[in-house]
């Protein structure tokens, strides 16, 4: 095992890390809800996040009983509601196959639904002190750069390449600090672009600062271009109240609250995706013109179409996934974030 990157990795941590609230605990619950919940999101916009969900589920077992629409609320806003749902999931097995105790290896916690090898790494290593390695996107980038790693090191032989890398570089001592300093400095020091090498603790190790081309590690495939998708949606009113579906499970944005509607395309047209969304749910509906235009992007798809505005005849009928939403229930429910915007481009948020 090589010790010089550790040997000048940690001393940096210890004086530079930032002062945040998730570091602060030992305790492996609170760690694995901030590893799930951060990944893939700036910690200046993920951190109240954290401490909201942390203060309106303080335990695992608390996060288990909940039911799925209170997790999505507190998620709501925050992107990839697949990871609140898995987080969810993880907690009921927490309680019902571990006894409300959050297993304590990596090989156990990786059996957990929904937990891939970044976050059963992070919680083993900080929470439980395993020396296992802890790989995100900012510990790739300084990796990729100190070794001078080619290739798409986010799958197959590189991958598994940069993991063993990793695996080695971990000390026995302080597995979780270290994986720690590693990522933080991926996220303050050597940053994507323009790196502050001349701060970086391991400029002397570093074989792509010797190079003089620190940018040109990782390797970043190119990307097909984003599809864009066009989608059709419902606005329907009666009264004070706007209807609402459940998105379906197994969809984008599944469990979330939503207007009707959803993509066009093959041989569903518009009227097509309006008149499906809205089965069982009056005696007819028709379209009466346009309400507004909503878009809105994924990782990897852009959506972009239109609200109809469509008046429901007859008497209505009623569905479990549908309900007429007052000011109220907009604001407990958890909402499709760009159609609550929508909604309150349209109307003012007081009204909803
Ligand atoms: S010397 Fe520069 S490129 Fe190398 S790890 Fe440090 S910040 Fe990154």
């Amino acid at each position: 095992m090589d010790t010089a990157l550790a040997d000048r990795l940690l001393p940096w941590y210890r004086e530079h890390r930032r002062d945040l609230s998730f570091r602060r605990t030992r305790d492996p619950y609170a760690i694995l809800v901030a590893e799930v919940l951060l990944q893939r999101t700036r910690i200046a916009s993920g951190l109240p996040y954290f401490e909201r969900f942390m203060a309106a589920f303080p335990t695992v077992v608390d996060l288990a009983a909940a039911p799925e629409e209170r997790v999505l609320k507190a998620w709501e806003g925050l992107g990839f509601y697949g990871r609140a749902r898995n987080l969810h999931r993880a907690a009921k097995a927490v309680v019902a196959d571990h006894g409300g105790r959050i297993p304590g290896t990596f090989a156990r916690l990786r059996e957990l639904p929904g937990i891939g090898d970044y976050t059963a790494g992070a919680v083993a290593s900080i929470a439980f002190g395993e020396r296992v390695p802890a790989v995100d996107g900012n510990a790739i980038r300084v990796l990729a750069r100190v070794f001078r790693l080619r290739g798409d090191l986010t799958r197959g032989d590189a991958r598994r390449g940069l993991v063993g890398i990793a695996a080695d570089l971990v000390p026995p001592g302080e597995p979780g600090t270290f994986n720690q300093a590693l990522m933080e400095l991926g996220a303050t020091v050597c940053r994507p672009r323009a790196p502050r090498c001349p701060e970086c603790p391991l400029r002397d190790l570093c074989g792509a600062f010797r190079d003089g081309q620190p940018e040109r590690y990782p390797e970043i495939p190119p990307r097909p271009p984003t599809p864009v998708i066009r989608v059709a949606f419902a606005l329907a009113q009666r009264g004070g109240n706007v209807l609402l579906i459940r998105r379906p499970e197994g969809g984008l944005l599944a469990g979330l609250w939503a207007l009707p509607g959803g993509e066009v395309g093959g041989k569903r047209d518009a009227g097509a995706v309006l008149r499906a969304a809205l089965s069982g749910l009056g005696g007819g509906a028709r379209v009466d013109g346009i309400a507004g235009r909503v878009e809105h992007t994924f990782s990897h798809r852009r959506w972009e179409g239109v609200v109809y505005r469509v008046r429901i005849s007859g008497p209505l009928g009623s569905r479990e996934d549908a309900t007429w939403a007052g000011p109220a229930d907009l604001e407990r429910l958890p909402l499709v974030p760009f159609h609550r915007r929508f909604l309150e481009r349209l109307h003012g948020p007081e009204e909803h």
